[in-house]
């Protein structure tokens, strides 16, 4: 690596380096308290693994150029070098870890290791080794953001073919579009993904609430936000936020995508609207009186997998509980659950990049967790856990039925 690269990316390690990062690098206790919480040591037990092995990759980096003996004494071991190596040593740590932040609530200093793998992500992006697929997919989500009106026609015409669908599932009332768009001043703007299954089943709901809502011509997911990329994350969240200002809404309904709604909550600031989880708004409506289920509709045993993003990140762990008790008097919990739940080993852009062995691999003890539940049902309400239940249900001969709770609500609204 050449001396100029080096310096760049000394610089773009710096720019990490606040309080708590600094807290985070420097008092790691080495109790080993995280060891056993993380899902990949579990599921393949190997240093590298762990979630002090992988942020030792960074604290190593963090003494061989901010600590006074790393500076003058590099040879006296306990550091490495920004190059190459190092760097790979970094792309390993950080995309091996699904962000879960499991192991926070585990250590008893708090140490977040999925900040601290934010440090390596920065570091490859910055030495142009970052997973391209990553790349290309949030760059093409910003593009979107700039263009979205040249599509604008396309977009609507292929929204109202699924009115059909919409209405397969819940009458629309006379006169009114089952798939609104573009509507000025309505309470709601639901925020879905590419592909009918995450708008039709939502949109029945909707419509069955009787809600004043408009459909969003953005995507929800962030693929920056596992990219580790701040700019093009805020630049993604951003399309979403001016088009809630654009028709001046109320409140922002995030599809079930456990990151798209921890960035849009937690993560751009405040806003003139609230930003809700679909699976809150369904619970607020069932509380309400707005919707009624039908519970003879769903048919054996169900478990829920709570998204990582969404209930240990997102504190959205109640509501969905409520909405099944709705569906089913035959709920068995995963133990453990809620804050404590098993990462699926689908989080931190695996999906996306693919890696197929690996997920299946550090996610057996997920695997495990579903199969004793003996429950023939798991729902859940994120897309990424879905897919990722899904290949470990066929992988591990699970013989269990997958949901999106959001579609069992709405195959069980009662007209
Ligand atoms: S955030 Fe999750 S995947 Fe990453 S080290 Fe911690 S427990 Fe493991
Ligand atoms: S639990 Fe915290 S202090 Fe202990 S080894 Fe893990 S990161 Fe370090």
């Amino acid at each position: 690596m050449d001396p100029q690269m080096s310096e760049k990316l000394k610089e773009l390690f710096e720019t990490k380096l606040n309080r708590s990062m600094r807290l985070y690098l420097d008092t790691c206790a080495r109790c080993g308290a995280c060891v056993e919480a993380c899902h990949v040591y579990q599921s393949m037990p190997e240093t590298k693994y762990t979630p002090v092995g992988r942020a030792e990759i960074i604290r190593k980096l963090f003494k061989r150029y901010f600590k006074l003996q790393g500076k003058i004494a590099p040879w006296l071991g306990e550091t490495i070098d920004l190059d190459d190596i190092g760097l790979d040593k970094a792309y390993e740590a950080a995309f091996s870890c699904t962000g879960c932040r499991r192991c926070v609530t585990y250590c008893p200093f708090g140490i977040d290791t999925q900040q601290v793998m934010g440090i390596a992500k920065l570091l490859l992006i910055g030495a142009e080794k970052q997973p391209q697929i990553l790349s290309m997919l949030s760059d093409m989500s910003v593009a979107k953001g700039e263009t979205w009106e040249t599509s604008r026609q396309d977009y609507q015409e292929a929204v109202a073919n699924l009115a059909p669908e919409v209405e397969a599932l819940y009458p629309v009332q006379p006169g009114k579009p089952a798939i609104p768009l573009d509507v000025q001043g309505a309470n709601v703007l639901y925020v879905g993904l590419s592909g009918k299954h995450s708008i039709v089943p939502a949109a029945a709901i909707l419509n069955a609430a009787k809600e004043n809502w408009t459909l969003s011509y953005f995507e929800a997911v962030n693929f920056a936000a596992w990219l580790g990329d701040t700019n093009k994350q805020n630049a993604i969240a951003k399309r979403i936020i001016d088009e809630a200002t654009r028709l001046g809404v109320r409140e922002v309904a995030i599809v079930e995508c456990g990151t798209a709604t921890r960035v849009m909550k937690f993560m751009t600031g405040s806003h003139p609207f609230k930003v809700v989880s679909i699976v809150e708004l369904i619970a607020r409506y069932l509380k309400e009186g707005r919707i009624k289920v039908d519970s003879s509709r769903f048919k054996g045993s169900l478990t829920y997998h709570d998204p990582c993003q969404l209930a240990r990140n997102g504190g959205v762990m109640e509501e969905p509980r409520y909405i099944i008790s709705k569906l089913t008097d035959n709920f068995i919990e995963l133990t453990p659950n809620r804050e404590e739940n098993w990462c699926c080993g689908g989080g931190g852009g695996f999906i996306s990049l693919g890696e197929h062995e690996f997920r299946m691999k550090s996610s057996k003890v997920k695997a495990d967790q579903m199969k004793a539940s003996h429950a023939e049902s798991i729902c859940t309400a994120c897309e990424n856990c879905h897919t990722q239940l899904t290949e470990l249900n066929e992988h591990y001969e699970l013989g269990m039925k997958v949901e999106s709770l959001t579609n069992l609500v709405a195959h069980a609204l009662v007209r």
